[in-house]
């Protein structure tokens, strides 16, 4: 067992994932979390069987209670925006279970905070905690918080701070992400309303006339629910947003042409909220000395082939089978260098193959992506 001081700054799915994972290695954890508290936002999170499996591995808890609120969908399929054609089918639940060692959940976001915060203890977690500087030198790591409280003498920094990352900028240099020109619109209907969509309970992706526009549909809540992903090119509106209201009229009129089918499910939606989508370009390095960067601080990718926080518990797993049995503050930094180098090609190609949004169109083998067993890999 490990006993080094590690600190996450951000309490988000990767750095939850993380701190379960390094806690159940007997590291000593506090997470940093910008928040007042923990907030029900979002909605929808796809969890492809990578994913799902690396989750499991985090402890039967959490294992147990995605399971008891997520859906399973069926199948994975793709049609096309106006014929409606198939032109691809997978089989997911027991079928993926069998292949994979786990089967897809899609789960609400809060859902799955939920399970991750319950199963580490809530007085690890210090909220309010807005990291705003970090110094480093060979020993360790100290962070100054906005409200000009100090972490010292930190072994281990994790970034686990999404998109906007201060970790990052404070490893690398200042840099933005990038406005894609591309907005999402996500809604959630009663099944009963839509039930008559052919293969409700399967995740089915409406492919549009230009890479960007389509409409993802997959169960929720058990299935109780339906879930409606829509994303299309609009340059003119640039806020990223969990929580701002759409207009369902301009969602309907983004994909007037639609198949009828299509279009049933966008006809049920009463409300929808809206963001824009921003992306970075691959990092070269995720580590230095001390510090290193998990999920979307180092990777923030498209949300097309559905893998950014299947990717941030994947790093969060690997993370800590590196810093596993560390016990030494002058260990770390070739830990962290293995670390990245066991991801960071993965994460890359993943992060640069979400932006083109071809991911099964029509068929083609899912098993890299959806076979990796981030438990299992071979740490070098
Ligand atoms: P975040 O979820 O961004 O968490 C970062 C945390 O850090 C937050 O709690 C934040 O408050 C905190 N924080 C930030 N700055 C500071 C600071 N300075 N100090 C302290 N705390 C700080 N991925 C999938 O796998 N499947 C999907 O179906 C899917 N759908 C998506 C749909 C949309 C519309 C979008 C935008 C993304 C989607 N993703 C999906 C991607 C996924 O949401 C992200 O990749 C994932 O949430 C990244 O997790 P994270 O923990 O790295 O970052």
């Amino acid at each position: 067992m490990g006993h080094l001081k590690i600190g996450i700054v951000g309490a988000g799915i990767g750095g939850l994932a993380a701190a379960n994972a390094l806690h159940q290695a007997g590291h000593d954890v506090v997470v940093f979390e910008q928040a007042k508290q923990f907030f029900r936002v979002g909605a929808d999170i796809n969890l492809t069987p990578n994913a799902v499996r690396a989750l499991d591995g985090l402890g039967p808890g959490i294992a147990q209670a995605a399971r008891a609120s997520g859906a399973r969908p069926t199948h994975r399929i793709s049609r096309m925006w106006d014929t409606g054609e198939e032109t691809s089918r997978l089989p997911m639940s027991d079928e993926a279970e069998r292949k994979y060692g786990a089967p897809q959940l899609t789960i609400h976001r809060a859902d799955l905070l939920a399970a991750l915060a319950d199963a580490f203890p809530l007085d690890r977690v210090r909220f309010d905690k807005r990291a705003e500087s970090i110094a480093a030198s060979d020993e360790g790591v100290c962070i100054r918080f906005k409200d000009q409280s100090e972490a010292t003498e930190l072994d281990v920094l994790i970034g686990a701070d999404g998109i906007h990352s201060v970790v990052r900028n404070a490893m690398f240099g200042a840099e933005s992400p990038r406005f894609t020109g591309v907005v999402a619109f996500r809604a959630v209907v009663p099944t009963e309303r839509v039930k008559d969509v052919p293969n409700i309970a399967a995740f089915t992706k409406w492919w549009g006339p230009s890479p960007e526009s389509q409409i993802v549909t997959f169960p929720l809540n058990q299935g109780r629910d339906t879930f409606i992903f829509a994303t299309t090119a609009q340059d003119s509106w640039h806020e990223e947003s969990w929580t701002t209201a759409g207009n369902v009229e301009e969602l309907r009129g983004f994909y007037a042409g639609f198949h009828p089918d299509a279009c049933a499910l966008l006809d049920a939606c009463d409300t929808v909220l809206k963001t824009a989508l921003y992306e970075r370009d691959p990092l070269k390095n995720w580590s230095r000395g001390h510090m290193t960067l998990l999920g979307d601080a180092c990777h923030p990718m498209m949300p097309f082939m559905a893998q950014g926080a299947g990717m941030a518990i994947e790093d969060a797993v690997v993370l800590a089978r590196n810093l596993a049995g560390v016990d030494k503050p002058a260990q770390v930094p070739a830990a962290l260098a293995r670390y990245e180098a066991m991801r960071i090609e993965r994460a890359s190609s993943i992060q640069v193959g979400s932006r083109g949004n071809q991911w099964l169109k029509a068929g083609g083998n899912a098993d890299w992506v959806y076979g990796y067993d981030a438990w299992a890999v071979p740490v070098a």
